[in-house]
């Protein structure tokens, strides 16, 4: 039997798909923050300064796609809270809201892990002040702990890993989109939450991909952990699913059109209660014990303790059983039984303290 040898055009074929292969390996690569550099190193290269190229919409923001959930449609705050869970004080007016100074961050009501995150911000105008004080906002993911910055970098200097569209302390944008002052501009932000086990150790890192007015500026970057000023802290563990935040950084700067779309698995809806809420829950029922562990309800029930989730103000449900639990009665919006379930069924607890 004789062996055929390759011909030039299969030795070539052979070729190019390794060199695809290889190309998409280095693709594949996560960028890393890059050693050479401080943070905050006022000597690193600026982002290089690139036209976005379609004209921004003054009058009309996008209508979200078919399965987005809508954070902001211009008309009120429902999806908002303060950090603490009470109103904010941001105002809305015109189909946007407006950060005010000194009222703190605000934060979604709903949770989110993986997901597609639409923005559309303005700085104020006339520009006013200079670096990190000119048009300051950020959107967070992971409750606080992830920013994407928001600033007026419209001929306005900053350290590059401070400048819009870093990954605040950690990656300068690829490039510098930002429009002037005043003008809207969009974000759409590709977040990969990080994940933790059991012994809440790291298994993988938050990733961020980012869009900035149509253009790539961040591309599926690694987090060494929670973005911060002066400061690079290792990861803590937290769930998966945490509310997105919009930062106050003491500028009057704009948001609307806000939807995100989730990514992954599909679950049930998950939020974050305010503790005023849900300390009106806890307490000793019939075989069950109900306490809080920072913004999360526990429960005790036949010697296992199990985290609870809120899936509406009063139902909430475990993610290791299939424990179900909904509160109800009383007055003041204290309790007076909960109902349980584990799998199947429904069994009544009235509240014994
Ligand atoms: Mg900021």
């Amino acid at each position: 039997m004789r062996t055929e040898k390759p011909t030039s055009a299969a030795r070539a074929s052979r070729a190019f798909a390794l060199f695809t292969l290889q190309l998409a390996g280095s693709m594949a690569c996560l960028a890393e923050p890059d050693p050479n550099w401080l943070d905050h190193d006022r000597n690193r290269p600026q982002p290089p300064v690139v036209a976005p190229a379609t004209p921004s919409t003054q009058e009309q923001a996008g209508k979200p796609p078919s399965d987005a959930v809508v954070l902001f449609d211009g008309k009120d705050l429902s999806q908002w809270v303060s950090m603490d869970g009470s109103p904010t004080k941001w105002i809305t007016r015109d189909s946007y809201m407006e950060c005010v100074k000194g009222s703190g961050y605000i934060r979604t009501l709903q949770n989110f892990g993986d997901c597609q995150l639409h923005v559309e911000w303005a700085t104020p105008t006339p520009g006013e002040g200079v670096g990190q004080g000119r048009g300051n906002s950020g959107v967070f993911l992971g409750l606080n702990r992830y920013e994407v910055q928001v600033l007026d970098s419209y001929e306005n200097k900053t350290y590059a890993d401070g400048s819009a569209g870093s990954v605040y302390g950690q990656y300068p944008p690829l490039a510098n989109v930002t429009r002037p002052p005043g003008q809207w501009q969009t974000y759409d932000i590709i977040y990969t939450a990080p994940r933790f086990d059991a012994d809440r150790k790291l298994v993988s890192p938050t990733r961020l991909t980012v869009i900035h007015n149509g253009v790539l500026i961040q591309n599926n970057v690694e987090l060494t952990g929670p973005t911060d000023w002066l400061d690079r802290a290792p990861y803590q563990a937290h769930p998966e699913k945490q509310p997105i935040s919009l930062q106050d950084h003491g500028n009057p700067v704009r948001f609307r059109n806000i939807w995100v779309r989730e990514l992954g698995k599909p679950g049930k809806k998950e939020f974050t209660l305010p503790n005023t809420l849900l300390d009106r829950y806890t307490g000793k029922y019939d075989l069950i014990e109900i306490t809080r562990e920072g913004s999360q309800l526990a429960a005790r029930i036949g010697g296992v303790k199990l985290a609870m989730f809120a899936e509406s103000p009063t139902r909430f449900f475990a993610k290791t059983t299939d424990l179900q639990i909904e509160f109800s009665g009383g007055d003041q919006g204290k309790p007076d039984h909960l109902t349980w379930s584990v799998g199947e069924g429904a069994n009544e607890a009235k509240r014994k303290d």
